[in-house]
């Protein structure tokens, strides 16, 4: 148990604050009360804010409106770390040059034309299937270097066919995943598959797993923002909700963690973890940072 003087030490001591966005900031399109105060705090106290997502379906430039609309503060693209733009940093770093196939929604299109590549599939999902055609019906285009899936609510028969069928030519195409997260938080007993749960599709089908995953916990991002601007470890926040992909993230790169309760995860579990996966601190909420700010 911490005093709100040893927490408000240990807030002086971060200067760049990674926010996960679902479920801390925001849950779907409703923004999470107190969580704009929180950043213009923040911002206030002289901490830079970089926010931080797994969801691959909207491109940094998507993810500035999607802050802008959902809470009603600024943001820039450089203070944007997605998973959709963490894929097309690997392909490139990898030298995948040429068609893509993608899994995926139209941001992730975006940041992937972004470095050159030219991306199929996204018409695919709009196709309907002739199931009476069964064989002649998937059409696997030529030449593809590499295979992405994401999110991708309008993810169909015929897409999973051609990415796996493409995965299964083996290593000399790429495969890779944008994020495992298998579902959403959704609200009671709503289960909303993620990205995860169309990667295992594929992956099942190609009998091949993917050679990445670039969500957290893997640590694409945060190298990314060591480029993209100077960070110190020990003095960068990662906060979330969920404990295997934002605090594992987070510890996993050195830097210090702050858990919330507006997600996944609940006081209960939070309290019940082995010391080596537990957050340095639990808040109920976001908003719950101001007054910690002095
Ligand atoms: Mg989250």
């Amino acid at each position: 148990v911490h005093t709100v003087a040893q927490r408000m030490a240990w807030l002086a001591e971060i200067d760049t604050v990674m926010l996960d966005c679902d479920g801390v900031l925001w849950r779907g399109s409703a923004a999470i009360e107190g969580a704009a105060e929180a950043i213009t705090a923040l911002r206030r106290a002289g901490k830079r804010v970089v926010f931080v997502t797994n969801n691959s379906t909207k491109s940094r430039a998507s993810y500035v409106h999607k802050v802008e609309e959902t809470l009603g503060v600024k943001a820039a693209e450089e203070e944007i770390l997605c998973s959709a733009h963490a894929t097309a940093a690997y392909l490139q770093r990898r030298g995948v040059r040429g068609r893509v196939y993608v899994v995926g929604e139209r941001g992730l299109c975006e940041e992937l034309r972004a470095v050159g590549l030219e991306t199929l599939g996204e018409e695919d999902g709009r196709i309907p299937f002739e199931a009476s055609r069964f064989r002649e019906e998937v059409d696997v285009p030529k030449d593809v270097v590499a295979v992405v899936v994401g999110l991708d609510t309008e993810v169909s028969y015929r897409k999973v066919a051609i990415a796996a069928c493409l995965a299964r030519r083996g290593p000399g195409v790429v495969f890779v995943a944008t994020n495992k997260d298998v579902t959403f938080p959704g609200k009671d007993d709503l289960v909303l598959p993620g990205a995860g749960s169309v990667v295992a599709m594929v992956e099942a089908a190609a009998m091949r797993t993917v050679d990445a995953t670039l969500g957290k916990p893997a640590q694409d991002m945060l190298d990314l923002a060591d480029e993209a601007m100077t960070l110190d470890r020990s003095r960068t926040l990662m906060v979330g909700d969920r404990l295997d992909t934002d605090i594992a993230f987070g510890r996993r790169g050195g830097l210090r963690t702050l858990l919330v309760l507006t997600g996944v995860t609940s006081r209960a579990v939070a309290e019940a973890l082995p010391k080596d996966e537990a957050p340095d601190h639990v808040l109920e909420s976001i908003a719950d940072i101001l007054p910690l700010l002095a």
